[in-house]
């Protein structure tokens, strides 16, 4: 029987940070098409990445002089004396709409401009319809136009327009030559916007680290086929494929439904290299049949015992594939549901967060006063599951038994209760991580 080593939460969290630290050297970059059909059709792909390399854009934003305003394109000096009492009279010129190409505008006229339309040339301000007399579009075509009074409209302003007003001006956003978007930009809404916006066709992120997850157990079935007494349907291959997703990740999911080490090398021999890293859930604890102890322990993977509850059982190393030619990093969470997440949430998902560029790598920390005593085994740091109530205090969840997926589902927030600590009463603080957003 193999002797197993104890650590602390922090040793053990160390230890996987400087096992996955050299995925970030070994990123590689790929390459995306983008347009708004298909960033549309596949958001996924793309919303969430990381720039490998900065975008330069290939255009002015906006691309051409255009308007702000529904309004009349004007020459400021038409109507720099324009008063109540004597307002400007202009001749109303062609309507101008967004996608229109303009006329130049002659002096002492005046082009009604739809929002986003090109400016006419000589034109150097928009005076919003609203300060128009009358404050109304012609309609199109010209009611009348037989009659020469009705065919040339003329159209009043009673004040002048500040330059330049609400007129946007050609690259006033950004400049052709200009950074678009440097490396390392997460790419979300505005960022994948304005990349389409400037015609730009392809873009550099890194690749997403693809995870070969394997759940392992001779009791696990896919839900969908019948349980036979004693099987129960798979819900880590769920719980950890979401959460790696959340991480970044792509993952490999490919269940190990025995307790056969041949069976799991096998998989691992098959979909190993195609992957970056395994995570193996199940299979670690101190029982006679430990598919991932029997198959992983002669590979040199180490496995532990955390000072920590639930996932006490840890496991982590790295292995040459047999026959595979692949030398990959491998950590291993026990079966449970809820140690495996709250394996994943204590020692995987920061690394993989920051590895990934994404924005808040770590769960944010609030320390709130509990809404109830609670005990917790003094030699180990213990992860319980809670809500806050609508006056800042927290209120455990179900128990503290590592099977209870259903109150972990209701829980907003993963309640600390460090090593040291054997009792806490009503009131007394405790450190909480949101596993809400
Ligand atoms: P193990 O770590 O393999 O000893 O499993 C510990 C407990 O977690 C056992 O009750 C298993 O049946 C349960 N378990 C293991 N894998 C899964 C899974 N994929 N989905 C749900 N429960 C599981
Ligand atoms: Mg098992």
């Amino acid at each position: 029987m193999t002797q197993v080593t104890s650590r602390s939460v922090e040793q053990h969290r160390q230890a996987i940070e400087a096992l996955l630290a050299p995925l970030a050297t070994s990123r590689v970059r790929e390459s995306l098409a983008v347009s708004a059909s298909r960033i549309a059709a596949n958001p996924d792909s793309y919303r969430g990445r990381t720039l490998a390399g900065d975008i330069i854009s290939p255009t002015d934003l906006p691309p051409f002089d255009n308007s702000q305003m529904d309004g009349y394109a004007v020459r400021a000096a038409d109507l720099a004396n324009a008063t109540p009492d004597a307002p400007a009279r202009l001749a109303v010129d062609d309507q101008i709409n967004a996608g229109d190409t303009a006329a130049a505008l002659s002096a002492g006229r005046a082009a009604p401009i739809m929002t986003g339309a090109a400016l006419p040339g000589g034109a150097d301000a928009v005076v919003p319809i609203e300060r128009a007399l009358p404050n109304a579009f012609f309609s199109t075509p010209l009611p009348g136009t037989d009659n020469p009074e009705m065919a040339a409209p003329i159209v009043s302003f009673t004040a002048g327009p500040a330059p330049e007003e609400f007129v946007r001006r050609r690259g006033s956003d950004v400049q052709s030559g200009d950074t678009l978007l440097i490396a390392g930009t997460l790419l979300g809404p505005a960022q994948l916007g304005v990349i389409a916006g400037t015609g730009v066709t392809s873009i550099d992120v890194l690749r997403r680290l693809r995870v070969l997850l394997i759940s392992t157990g001779h009791e696990i079935r896919e839900s969908g086929t019948p349980l036979a007494p004693g099987q129960i349907y798979d819900s880590n291959s769920v719980v950890l494929s979401q959460a790696l997703i959340d991480a970044g990740c792509t993952v490999i999911a490919w269940p190990c439904r025995s307790d056969d080490a041949a069976e799991l090398l096998h998989i691992i021999e098959k979909a190993a290299p195609t992957a970056d890293l395994v995570i193996t859930v199940g299979g670690v604890s101190a029982g006679a049949r430990e598919v991932v102890r029997d198959a992983l322990g002669p590979l040199g993977v180490h496995f532990v015992s955390v000072a920590m509850q639930p996932g006490g059982p840890q496991g982590y190393g790295r292995i040459e594939v047999p026959r595979g030619g692949v030398d990959l990093p491998v950590v291993t969470f026990p079966g449970n549901p809820v140690s495996a997440l709250v394996s994943f949430e204590m020692f995987v998902r920061p690394v993989l967060r920051r590895l990934a560029g994404l924005a808040r790598p770590d769960r944010q920390t609030l320390r709130l006063p509990l809404a109830e005593a609670v005990d917790s085994p003094v030699a180990k740091h213990q992860v319980r599951r809670g809500t806050v109530d609508s006056d800042g205090r927290v209120r455990l969840v179900g128990g503290s038994s590592s099977h209870l997926l259903h109150s972990y589902a209701a829980s907003s927030v993963l309640v600390h209760l460090p090593a040291g600590v054997d009792h806490l009463d009503a009131a007394d603080s405790v450190d909480v991580w949101r596993i809400d957003d």
